[in-house]
Formats: structure tokens, C-alpha cells, sequence
């Protein structure tokens, strides 16, 4: 069972498989060819979920079946994950390089929900990527004497894996 004798045109290879860690927590996509050396070095296992879904992968001497989902079989020790601080790179990342009041994507500043001469903090839950007009016209007042909106509330960003794991299973479908 080599990957090497599989068929490279198969479309089958453009799918991707959900690893979940040991502990059963889905972590991350990898793709099909990946997935076949974690099984066959025995680094992973099929995981059965509700269903049990595999990608069937024909060459002429060899079909095989990789499941949709599989589970590492050695723990990964989790790598030490801090909240980063604040900064413009990491801001404009997690409010998607747009404004969080009217959703412009250019001329983007850093704005303090509660303005720093009231004694905002410059903290995740406090700043938000905003335009400069947006940014002018808030100034430094409190958000409800503004008229201005924000689109999400801001938080600070999550560890990768959490936010893979929230969004594997709210993307999920129900169960036939
Ligand atoms: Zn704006």
C-alpha cells in the first residue's frame, strides 16, 4: 500500500481529512495524501463518527479507503498557546481588514470602543480595526452618543485548534 501507485489523477485527491488529536478534538484539514501516511505509518486511525464516509482511491493494482475522519494515535502535546498581544497585524486579522462600524475596507485605523481619554484600555475587548472616517466621527466619545454600531463584539482571538474545533462542528450537517 503504497501512495506512491495511486492514480494522480484522481479527483479524489483534492478532498481533505479532519484530524482530531488524540483526545478527540478535531484539529485541523489535511490532504488525502497526508492522511494515507499518517494511516499507514500508523500514526492515526480511522475515526468512526456517525456515519463512517471514506474516499475510495483506485490505482490499478490497489484500492483504498481513507476515512473522512481520523485520530492521531499519540498524544500531541498541546504546544503552549498565549493570547497574543495587541497589535495592528494580529487586529486586522481577526476584525477580517475591515471596518467594524460600516464595514469599509480601506484607510483602516485602530479605534478604543471606550476612548482611551475615558479611561479605555487598549485590550482585546476594547479596540477595533476602524475607517478614518468612522474613527473621526466617533472621536472621543462613548459609542452610544455616536450612532455608530459595532458589527461584532470584540474579543481576544482564540487558540487555532479551539476556533477549528467551533467551527467543524457548527459546519457539520445533522446526522441523517
Ligand atoms: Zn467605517
Amino acid at each position: 500500500m503504497k501512495p506512491a501507485t495511486l492514480d494522480h489523477r484522481s479527483d479524489v485527491l483534492q478532498n481533505s481529512v479532519v484530524v482530531f488529536s488524540n483526545n478527540y478534538l478535531p484539529m485541523s484539514r489535511v490532504n488525502i495524501r497526508r492522511a494515507v501516511t499518517l494511516l499507514v505509518s500508523g500514526r492515526a486511525e480511522p475515526l468512526e463518527l456517525e456515519t463512517n464516509l471514506f474516499w475510495q482511491l483506485r490505482s490499478p493494482s490497489v484500492t483504498i479507503e481513507v476515512p473522512h475522519h481520523i485520530r492521531l494515535r499519540v498524544s500531541t502535546a498541546e504546544r503552549l498557546w498565549k493570547v497574543p498581544p495587541v497589535s495592528r497585524r494580529e487586529l486586522l486579522r481577526r476584525d477580517g481588514h475591515k471596518c467594524q462600524y460600516c464595514g469599509a475596507g480601506k484607510a483602516l485605523t485602530i479605534d478604543h470602543v471606550i476612548p482611551r481619554s475615558r479611561g479605555g484600555g487598549h485590550t482585546w475587548d476594547n479596540v477595533v480595526i476602524a475607517c478614518e472616517r468612522c474613527n473621526g466621527k466617533k472621536g472621543d466619545k462613548y459609542l452610544n452618543e455616536t450612532g455608530l454600531a459595532l458589527k461584532t463584539k470584540p474579543k481576544a482571538p482564540m487558540h487555532p485548534a479551539v476556533a477549528f474545533a467551533e467551527s467543524f462542528w457548527q459546519n457539520r450537517p445533522m446526522p441523517e
